[in-house]
């Protein structure tokens, strides 16, 4: 369900949230069609979101895989800069899945947060690294993790947090919107359009781009789609198939069918490649540069 009510309605919240301040933007979309908030910098008060998972008592995980030369190029920094900026206040319990878990740094920790390492094994290709996720997330949040969390964030390690993401961000289900494609329209927009994918959209089809860098959601939902996402990609394999853009094409059915509770804006997760944009008014995160040649070679 919802949280937005009609446009002309002052103010929008959920727990989390808080009271919304639509007009706080009015040059951006703050509410999707079937009533999920979408938050932009300055439509919420960081202060309520924090007093309420404060009261709650909540903890929250983030999942990242770092594996093969992700790990040296990338955990460091992204740890590094979580503690500063993720969910500070909070109980926080990081998952670092890799193959190598004797080469994750250890870093000195916030109080109530910890870090916990899950060996994974290494895919050859980085498709298959990229697409494995979903089954290894799928057993943690059934394991430790679900048992450890109220929510959980998901997230790529080639990015470092920019500015404060907090409990703002928490809801029942959460996506991200692609910072490259969310004024694309959406007859555009590149979900798989191959009827035989289970990840496929028809024409018509698909309300936003999501990025699968940043997802998350309650352990409940996130068990669902991760499910989800990992039966399409193993239908897919078994035809021989592999969809445009791997587990973030399967994501985006899951939320095309499902559709998510809370909206990011591209500020939670920016690429500065894209250069300025007057909407675009403080990162949370940012993209690392892409260095193809020397990661998947
Ligand atoms: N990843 C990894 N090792 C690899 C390939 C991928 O650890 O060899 C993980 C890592 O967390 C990465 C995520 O999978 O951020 C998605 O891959 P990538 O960031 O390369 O995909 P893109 O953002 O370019 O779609
Ligand atoms: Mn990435």
């Amino acid at each position: 369900m919802g949280v937005c009510p009609p446009a002309r309605t002052p103010l929008l919240r959920d727990n989390f949230t808080g009271p919304l301040h639509p007009r706080a933007r009015p040059e951006v979309l703050t509410c999707t069609s079937w009533g999920a908030p979408i938050i932009w910098d300055g439509t919420f008060d960081p202060d309520v979101a924090q007093k309420e998972a404060v009261r709650q008592n909540l903890t929250v995980g983030l999942t990242v895989f770092a594996v093969g030369r992700y790990l040296e190029k990338y955990l460091e920094r992204f740890l590094e800069t979580a503690e500063q900026h993720f969910m500070v206040g909070q109980h926080v319990v990081y998952y670092v899945f890799t193959e190598r878990p004797a080469a994750v740094p250890s870093l000195p920790l916030g109080p109530g947060r910890r870090l916990r390492v899950e060996r994974v094994a290494r895919e050859r290709r980085w498709q298959d690294v990229s697409m494995a996720r979903m089954r290894a997330l799928h057993a943690a949040l059934g394991g430790r993790l679900g048992r450890e969390a109220r929510f959980v964030l998901c997230m790529d390690v080639d990015q470092h947090f920019s500015g404060a993401f907090g409990p703002e961000a928490l809801a029942e289900s959460v996506a991200q919107l692609h910072a490259w494609h969310y004024r694309w329209p959406r007859r555009l927009l590149p979900f798989e359009r191959d009827a035989r994918s289970a990840a496929a959209l028809g024409p018509g089809e698909g309300d936003f781009y999501y990025h699968a860098a940043v997802f998350g959601g309650s352990v409940a939902a996130l068990r669902r789609l991760t499910a989800h996402c990992a039966r399409g990609l193993r239908r897919d394999r078994a035809r021989g198939l592999e969809a445009r853009w791997h587990d973030e094409s399967h994501l985006n059915k899951f939320f095309w069918l499902h559709k998510p509770a809370k909206l990011l804006s591209p500020e939670f997760c920016w690429s500065p490649d894209i250069g300025r944009r007057a909407e675009i008014r403080r990162p949370r995160l940012l993209w690392e540069p892409k260095e193809y040649a020397l990661l998947r070679g």
